[in-house]
């Protein structure tokens, strides 16, 4: 089956990353003699597009995103380019994408593959979970709705809403079932994670999410503050499966689990609605390195495996989730073997050269299926 990708490359590292993922892309194009393969095309957006022409996406990149299978983004922003209320112009490509093709769900895998240094002392069980976060509610949707009384009061509403929260338990509980049936190895569990003693809005969150869980006794079910689950994550990872959570919650401890399993540059994402899915690293456009040739591809390149995967079951597509399993596969072998390491992840390679050693390992993973 051929796919009509909508490539973003973006802003400072994001379009170094990009040019890798591209390339893993066309191998398994070409490995699996086309059974699944890519109609690429590229927009220029971010904070340069907006500088250049006083927007971060424009309606005809808009357009194509809505109309393509599915979005690769690199990454969009830098820190200089401000909108005069001080918000980044950069984030508007990904607050416009969010919002307007309604990708309420945050896809957040947090993984420990062999070979990666961990700062945690004890990871026995492994680590193997995913951060499944409501993005277009909570917090962040007073973006534009929050007051100010200048140098005096600013306030910001959190909208928590019955119908979002139950669709994105919805996606957990479905994502928990699913990777059991995909049988790694172990029982399905989700935990909503919230501050319901403290805000009403929370309390509501898991209010709903309980009453989804009823519906799913397969899945085992149980609800932890946010300050809890930040100790957990860092004490005992092993023990969760799937964890749903607010938008700014699953914001921040997306990026503790990133830390958990190597940093930024390993932590791939998808942020999926109904009927459009985009796919990025959870790390930004990391001006302070880009243009070196250093940044870290793979959280890229696994934000493409996601999409495969997404693209498979959104179609029923198996040669595109054999396609996402050799990417996963050749990431973790290419990672094991040290062939990948990246300066952030200790070792010598470089952007491309990391790159070169995943189709290496995409090559034997192909040939051995
Ligand atoms: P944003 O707010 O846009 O998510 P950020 O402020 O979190 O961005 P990043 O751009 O993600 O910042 O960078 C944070 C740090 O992580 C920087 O020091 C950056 O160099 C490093 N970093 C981010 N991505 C990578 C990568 N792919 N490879 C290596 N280092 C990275």
């Amino acid at each position: 089956m051929s796919y009509g990708i909508a490539v973003l490359p973006g802003d400072g590292i994001g379009p170094e990353v990009v040019a890798e993922a591209l390339r893993v892309l066309r191998r398994v194009e070409e490995l699996s003699g086309e059974e699944v393969a890519f109609d690429l095309e590229s927009f220029d957006v971010g904070a340069e597009a907006w500088r250049r022409t006083g927007e971060a996406i424009s309606d005809g990149a808009y357009g194509a995103c809505a109309a393509a299978d599915a979005i690769l983004l690199g990454a969009a922003g830098l820190p200089d380019a401000r909108h005069p209320d001080g918000r980044e112009a950069g984030a508007d490509v990904i607050f416009r994408l969010r919002f307007g093709l309604d990708l309420y769900a945050g896809i957040r895998p947090v993984r420990l593959y062999p070979g990666v240094p961990t700062p945690l002392r004890d990871t026995a069980g492994g680590i193997d979970y995913v951060i499944v976060r409501e993005n277009v509610e909570g917090v962040y949707a007073g973006r534009h709705g929050g007051s100010r009384v200048e140098g005096e009061v600013a306030a910001d509403t959190s909208i928590v809403t019955r119908a979002g929260t139950l669709r994105i338990a919805e996606a957990a509980f479905a994502l928990a079932e699913s990777r059991a049936r995909a049988g790694h190895g172990r029982a399905p569990l989700v935990t909503c994670v919230d501050k319901s003693n403290v805000l009403a809005s929370y309390a509501f969150f898991r209010e709903v999410v309980t009453e989804v869980a009823a519906r799913h006794p397969d899945v085992a079910f149980e609800a932890v503050y946010v300050d809890a689950a930040a100790l957990y994550l860092v004490q005992r990872p092993a023990t969760f499966d799937v964890v749903v959570t607010e938008n700014m919650f699953g914001d921040i401890l997306s990026d503790l689990g990133a830390g958990t399993v190597g940093g930024l540059g390993l932590a791939g994402s998808g942020d999926v609605g109904d009927a459009h899915g985009l796919f990025q690293a959870a790390h930004g456009s990391a001006p302070d390195i880009a243009g070196q040739g250093i940044a870290n591809p793979l959280a890229t390149v696994l934000s493409t495996a996601m999409m495969l995967d997404w693209l498979g079951r959104r179609h029923d597509d198996q040669a595109a989730h054999r396609a996402s399993a050799w990417i996963d596969a050749a990431v973790a072998t290419a990672l094991g073997d040290g062939s990948a390491l990246t300066g952030d992840l200790g070792g010598s390679a470089g952007t491309s050269s990391a790159g070169d050693a995943v189709l290496r390992a995409l090559d034997t993973v192909a040939a051995a299926a």
